[in-house]
C-alpha cells in the first residue's frame, strides 16, 4: 500500500534535528571512535534511506540495521559505508553478505560452520561476534564457546574476517546500575580471552553512550537518541538537549455540536455531559496511533484537546473548546503554540516506550522531510 497523500495526516521529519543530535553526540565522543547510526525498522519510522543520508552528512561513519533486506536497501541506494546487521541472518546468505561487504552479528560457531560452504568468492564475510553478557537474546555465553569460534575464524580466514566484537546492555537506561555492572564485568572477562582486538569493539547503544562512559569501545551504535528521543523515557535526564525529529499532524475533517447525553465511538464509552464541540481526525489505530489512547490529548491551536470515545481504525474524535473550521491543523506529536506533545508523552500514556510508537506509525502516513 502506498502512502495516503490524499488525506491531511502526515509525519514531518526534521532533518536538521537529526543532524544536530548526531553533532552533539560526536562532540562528546572520543575522536577515534566511530558512530554507527542505527537505522533499522525504517529508521525507527523516520525513513531508512532519508535518515541514512542525514546522519552521513552529520558525521556518522556506518549504519546498523536489523535484517539483511535493510542493508541491501542501503547498498542499492548507493551507501558504501560499513553496515552491520545486528540480528541473525540465515547462513545461506553468507555469499551475498560477502559480496555486498555487509557485516553480520554472529552468536555461535555453528553459524560459521553452516555459512562456510556458501562462501566461495574473493571477499570474506565480515563477522562481529555477539557476546551475551546478560541480554539473553543472541551471542556466546561463555569464554570456551568464544574461544572455539575464534579458533574457527583463524583457520577459515579466507571465508571470514573477524571484524568486530560486541555486547548489548539490558538496563543501560535505568537508574539502578547493578545489572549493568554485572554485564560489564562479564564483557571484560570475555575480552581477557581475546588474543587481539578486532577493528571494532562496541558496547554502547544510545543509553550506554549517554549515561555510562565507563566502557572502552571504539564504536557506538547510536539509535533512539539520534531521532531526538530519550532512551529512558522520562527516568533519566540527558547530558544535552535532544531535538525530536518526528512530528505527527492531521486536520479536522468534520466538526459538530454534540448534544448533552449523546455518545461517541464504538461501545459508546463517552457521553457528553453538556452540549460540546467534537472534531473528527483522519487517523486511527491502523496508522499506528494506539487504540488505548482514549482520554489522552492532542493539540489544536496551542490547546490541549481530549480524545473522546474509542479510537477507531482510521478516525478518532476529540473535544474542542469551541467550534473550529474543518481544515484546522491538529498536532498529535510535536509543538503547537507553547504546547508540546513528545513521543515520550504518547508512549507513557500508552504504557509503552517511544521506540514502539515511532516505528509503529504505518507506511500509509506520508513522511515529509523538512
Ligand atoms: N544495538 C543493538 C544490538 C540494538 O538491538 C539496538 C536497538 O534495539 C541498538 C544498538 C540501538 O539502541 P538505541 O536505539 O537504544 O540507541
Amino acid at each position: 500500500m502506498n502512502a495516503g497523500t490524499h488525506r491531511p495526516t502526515i509525519i514531518e521529519v526534521d532533518a536538521q534535528a537529526i543532524r544536530e543530535n548526531i553533532h552533539q553526540e560526536l562532540a562528546r565522543m572520543d575522536r577515534k571512535s566511530d558512530l554507527f547510526a542505527v537505522v533499522k525498522a525504517d529508521g525507527y519510522g523516520h525513513g531508512l534511506v532519508q535518515v541514512a543520508k542525514f546522519v552521513s552528512e552529520a558525521g556518522a561513519t556506518g549504519f546498523c540495521v536489523a535484517i539483511l533486506d535493510e542493508a541491501l536497501e542501503l547498498r542499492t541506494a548507493g551507501f558504501t559505508q560499513p553496515i552491520l546487521i545486528l540480528g541473525i541472518v540465515e547462513p545461506k546468505y553468507a555469499q551475498l553478505l560477502a559480496e555486498q561487504k555487509i557485516s553480520v552479528a554472529v552468536g555461535s560457531c555453528d553459524w560459521l560452520k553452516k555459512a562456510a560452504p556458501f562462501v566461495h568468492g574473493d571477499e570474506p564475510v565480515r563477522v562481529h561476534l555477539a557476546l551475551d553478557t546478560g541480554m539473553g537474546r543472541i551471542g556466546f555465553q561463555d569464554q570456551d564457546e568464544l574461544k572455539t569460534a575464534l579458533d574457527y575464524l583463524q583457520t577459515h580466514s579466507d571465508q571470514f574476517l573477524f571484524e568486530g566484537i560486541f555486547t548489548h546492555f539490558a538496563t543501560a537506561d535505568e537508574t539502578d546500575d547493578q545489572y549493568f555492572k554485572l554485564q560489564l564485568s562479564r564483557f571484560n572477562a570475555f575480552m581477557d580471552v581475546l588474543p587481539q582486538r578486532p577493528r571494532y569493539v562496541h558496547v554502547a547503544n544510545s543509553a550506554t553512550s549517554l549515561w555510562h562512559k565507563v566502557c572502552e569501545g571504539n564504536m557506538i551504535r547510536f539509535g533512539i537518541a539520534l531521532y531526538g528521543m530519550n532512551p529512558s523515557g522520562k527516568a533519566l535526564s540527558t547530558p544535552y538537549k535532544l531535538k525530536p525529529a518526528m512530528a505527527v499532524t492531521s486536520e479536522l475533517v468534520f466538526t459538530k455540536l454534540l448534544k448533552k447525553g449523546r455518545s461517541v465511538g464504538y461501545g459508546a464509552t463517552y457521553t457528553a455531559q453538556q452540549d460540546e464541540w467534537i472534531g473528527t481526525l483522519p487517523i486511527g489505530y491502523a496508522d499506528g496511533y494506539p487504540r488505548c489512547l482514549q482520554g489522552f490529548h492532542v493539540l489544536v491551536d496551542g490547546q490541549s484537546c481530549e480524545i473522546v470515545g474509542r479510537i477507531c481504525m482510521d478516525q478518532l474524535m476529540i473535544r474542542l473548546p469551541h467550534d473550529y473550521t474543518v481544515g484546522t491543523k491538529v498536532v498529535l506529536v510535536g509543538k503547537s503554540g507553547e504546547q508540546e506533545i513528545k513521543m515520550e508523552d504518547v508512549a507513557e500514556a500508552a504504557h509503552t516506550i517511544s521506540y514502539e510508537i515511532a516505528c509503529g506509525f504505518a507506511p500509509r502516513i506520508p513522511r515529509i522531510y523538512l
